[in-house]
């Protein structure tokens, strides 16, 4: 088989990690496998590489983060060669540019393009182990470009897709995918598997476990996917196609998103064409929006709001307050701390009454709902940022996807 493993920055967090990590790829070329190896950097380190480019500078230009930040995987897959080959296994390391990942030009946010993955093809007919540099590419003009926080996973995934990999496997610190985050919910259960869909809708609204553009590449190109504990030998997670059996459950997982933000502009003039002068130069600057709302009008004006990633507030408040200049609405007013809290479930296309479960369950615990989205898989409600843990433990109560205490796990 050909598999590509990829560990992140927990499971690669200091040296002992990495020897470990050495001889989980050792065991499984003992097995007879081919190895693909994806790394992160080591946990803290892009947070750490971050910080120094916010203190050097207030306005990081975003090319140069990319060259900064793509040093922190350079650094375990070194690591992790030399060991290997300390150990009698023959393994190289590669860069995003020596791969051939090719990606857009959006610095800090790139879109892989293309995988030329030769030279991965003919290390591995040489019988070597390559260990590869996840969550950078390069773009048409060879400058390094990054995937995004947690893009190691889509580096793995999209590989594996490249190579026609038989499995991908992602090695992190819990034991799969679970019905929420466990370090929030203790008692949340880890799923056998879960369909690509529900995996998708779970990665873009926070479940931080794999990033979502992996999850496309998945689904796209049907690579079977399995989160995995790097710490513990247990069965994990495999994130597959759609099947009977998950049909029959309505809501698989409650999740989170503390880093937004909600924008509202006051008194906008309600006639065609407003709110592509809004939003305009605002995905011109490759800023994403979320949700949006406009209220009835009255008078001719009405009231606009959206939600964003929080990190993006500053760019968006200076486009924002430009156009408003130029509309002429009355006021903006930004809300920094709001959470969105969703259910997702591929059970919701045929079951009803389980929005009105959500807002009942949060009612009930004086949590006031301010804005409302759903698709065919998930309906999610933005609060203030106070209420996330609460919101997540009772609807996770609320739709019996515990853990039932003392229970036996049927593996
Ligand atoms: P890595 O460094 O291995 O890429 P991440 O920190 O990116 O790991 O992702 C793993 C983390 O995702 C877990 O530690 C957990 O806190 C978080 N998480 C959030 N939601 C879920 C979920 N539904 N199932 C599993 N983990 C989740
Ligand atoms: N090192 C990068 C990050 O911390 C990519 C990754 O770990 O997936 O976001
Ligand atoms: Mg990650």
């Amino acid at each position: 088989m050909l598999i590509v493993q990829k560990y992140g920055g927990t499971s690669v967090g200091d040296l002992e990690r990495i020897a470990s990590v050495a001889r989980k790829v050792a065991a499984a070329r003992d097995a007879g496998h081919q190895v693909v190896v994806v790394l992160s950097a080591m946990s803290g380190e892009t947070d750490k590489l971050l910080q120094m480019a916010h203190t050097m500078v207030a306005h990081p230009d975003e090319r140069e983060i990319d060259m900064l930040l793509s040093t922190g995987e350079r650094v375990t897959i070194a690591l992790l060669a030399m060991k290997l080959i300390e150990m009698g296994y023959p393994a190289r390391s590669f860069t995003g540019r020596q791969v051939g990942i090719l990606t857009d030009s959006a610095h800090t946010r790139a879109r892989i393009e293309r995988i030329s993955a030769e030279r991965i093809r003919a290390s591995l007919d040489a019988g070597e182990i390559p260990v590869v540099a996840g969550f950078q590419g390069i773009d048409e003009k060879s400058d390094v470009t990054t995937l995004g926080r947690g893009g190691s996973d889509t580096t793995a995934v999209a590989l594996a897709a490249a190579l026609k990999a038989d499995a991908c496997e992602i090695y992190t610190d819990v034991e799969g995918v679970y019905t929420t985050d466990p370090n929030l919910v203790p008692h949340a259960r880890r799923l056998k598997k879960i369909s690509y869909d529900e995996m998708l809708e779970m990665a873009s609204l926070g479940a931080k476990v794999l990033h979502s553009r992996s999850v496309e590449f998945a689904k796209k190109y049907l690579v079977p996917v399995r989160v995995l504990s790097s710490f513990k030998d247990a069965p994990g997670t495999l994130v597959t196609k759609e099947d009977a059996e998950m049909e029959q459950v309505v809501v698989s997982a409650v999740t989170y998103n503390k880093n937004e933000a909600r924008v509202t502009l006051m008194g906008v003039p309600d006639r065609p064409g407003i709110a592509a002068r809004i939003f305009g130069p605002i995905a011109e600057a490759r800023i994403v929006v979320d949700m949006i709302i406009q209220n009835i009008s009255d008078g001719g004006l009405t009231d606009l709001s959206f939600t964003l990633s929080r990190s993006d507030l500053i760019p968006a408040m200076e486009i924002i307050r430009k156009t408003a200049r130029e509309i002429g609405e009355r006021e903006v007013k930004v809300h920094e701390h709001i959470a969105k809290v969703s259910i997702v479930g591929v059970g919701m296309r045929s079951h009803s009454g389980v929005a009105a479960r959500m807002f009942e369950t949060l009612a009930r615990e004086g949590i006031n709902i301010m804005m409302i989205s759903t698709s065919e898989i998930k309906i999610s409600c933005v609060m203030e940022a106070k209420y996330t843990e609460l919101a997540v433990r009772v609807l996770h109560d609320a739709f019996g996807l515990g853990e039932e205490p003392g229970a036996v796990s049927e593996e």
